[in-house]
């Protein structure tokens, strides 16, 4: 007998007809013979609505009380699903994080998982039942409160449970049929990957690949989990995201190249003329990282015609931007540079693949395809399996068709899109 862990993400549960076609396809799961335990996320969109509805009492809720509403969401599909099971003729039980054990730092809205200690749904599986975890949530031991684990935690949430339960392995159910080499809605013809490795996957996801919560991903790699992506509303075998030591069995998909992520979450900063003397990068991103925030590109480079200063940019979540900024403009006579820059126009571009590693031209050919489609690059970065580009925001999309393109990575045919959000 198999355990399975699936995760079902809003949209696949977003009304009472979802929620009983999604109860079939786990009775069906569970009448192939296999254990199963599901972990749901809130139905449709009611996480906004609920965050909206905590911002029309006050614009800075309580971090606490945030948690204790937003975990409502998950509370609602759980017992509905249930419910629904049981009125199929099948045992179900539902739990929230706490009662299953998903144990956390007290960090509210964005809580770490210390330990999971899932005593009852091993209880319920013994006694034949179904059980269903709420997602995105947990309790932390020290306070005792409920806590959350950042937006889209469910993934991280059915991970867990499949790691310390050493389920066969944790299926996320989404609307879209798995993880494709680009997004489907800037590039029709891309295609569905059918097997990836985790490190990929990590790449794909940390490029702005939207299928997965990109802490999942991490976790699963850790723990050696085996992710399937795949579509609730399909029977699409969906993407397979396999282990990089576990490779041999994975054979199919030794592409040089797995895909193209894009990204138009991140905006630039440049500060110019800063003194090239020892301490300047550590007072800018001091500050930066003060702010919280995550630089994901950095650039620095002496100015040629100007002696003594050098100018750095990098990236960073728009969120973050006018408060970085600000801090900068704070510290303008300590840092003693000459001007500050903020571009939010800007989008990134990453072609990722373990295969980089050991095929040369892979660079060349990606800067060939950019210069023929006319996209001047802004910044470019590499890392082992990943080759990224920084261009205007409104080029993303033909850069992302050329680079797509230029890799063979185009199907035959434009992808099918059920008007999916990958959620
Ligand atoms: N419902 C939560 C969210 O929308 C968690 C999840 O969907 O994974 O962020
Ligand atoms: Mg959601």
């Amino acid at each position: 007998m198999s355990l399975i862990v699936q995760k079902y993400g809003g949209s696949s549960v977003a009304d009472a007809e979802s929620i009983r076609r999604v109860a079939k396809r786990i009775i069906d799961t569970k009448r192939a013979g296999n254990d199963v335990v599901v972990t749901v996320s809130a139905m449709g969109d009611t996480t906004d609505e609920l965050i909206d509805l905590a911002h029309e009492i006050t614009p800075i809720p309580d971090p606490r009380e945030f948690d204790m509403l937003v975990t409502t969401g998950e509370r609602i599909s759980m017992a509905l699903l249930a419910m629904a099971i049981k009125s199929m003729g099948y045992d179900a039980r539902s739990y929230t994080g706490s009662q299953a054990g998903m144990l956390t730092t007290s960090n509210h809205g964005d809580a770490r998982i210390v330990d999971v200690t899932p005593g009852r749904i091993r209880t319920a599986l013994d006694e034949g039942a179904i059980a269903i975890v709420a997602g995105f949530q947990g309790v932390s031991p020290d306070t005792k409160d409920i806590t959350t684990l950042g937006r889209g935690g469910s993934d991280t949430t059915a991970v867990a449970l499949a790691a310390a339960l050493g389920a066969d392995k944790c299926e996320i159910y989404t609307d879209v049929d798995g993880v494709f080499t680009a997004d489907p809605r800037i590039v029709p013809k891309a295609r569905k990957i059918d097997a990836l490795s985790s490190e990929e996957t990590l790449e794909l996801a940390a490029s702005g690949a939207k299928v997965l919560h990109i802490r999942a991903v991490e976790y699963a790699r850790r723990q050696g989990v085996t992710l399937v992506v795949r579509s609730s509303f399909t029977n699409d075998p969906g993407t397979i995201v396999y282990h990089p030591d576990r490779a041999e069995e994975f054979p199919v998909e030794e592409a040089t190249i797995a895909g193209v992520a894009h990204d138009l979450s991140q905006a630039k900063i440049t500060v110019v003329g800063v003194p090239d003397v020892p301490g300047s990068a550590a007072a800018i991103f001091g500050l930066v990282a003060e702010q919280g925030a995550n630089i994901d590109m950095i650039v620095q480079n002496v100015q040629t015609q100007n002696d003594g200063v050098t100018d750095i940019s990098f990236t960073l979540p728009k969120a973050y931007a006018d408060a970085v900024t600000r801090a900068i403009e704070g510290a303008h006579e300590r840092l003693g540079y000459e001007q500050l820059r903020l571009d939010d126009q800007i989008g990134k571009v990453s072609l990722v693949g373990a295969g980089m590693r050991s095929n040369i031209g892979v660079s060349s050919t990606l800067f060939e395809a950019l210069r023929d489609a006319g996209i001047n690059i802004d910044m470019i970065s590499t890392s082992e399996i990943r080759i990224s580009i920084v261009t205007r925001a409104d080029l993303v999309p033909d850069a992302a068709r050329a680079i797509h393109a230029a890799f063979g990575l185009d199907g035959e045919s434009e992808a099918v899109v059920y008007a999916g959000t990958g959620r």
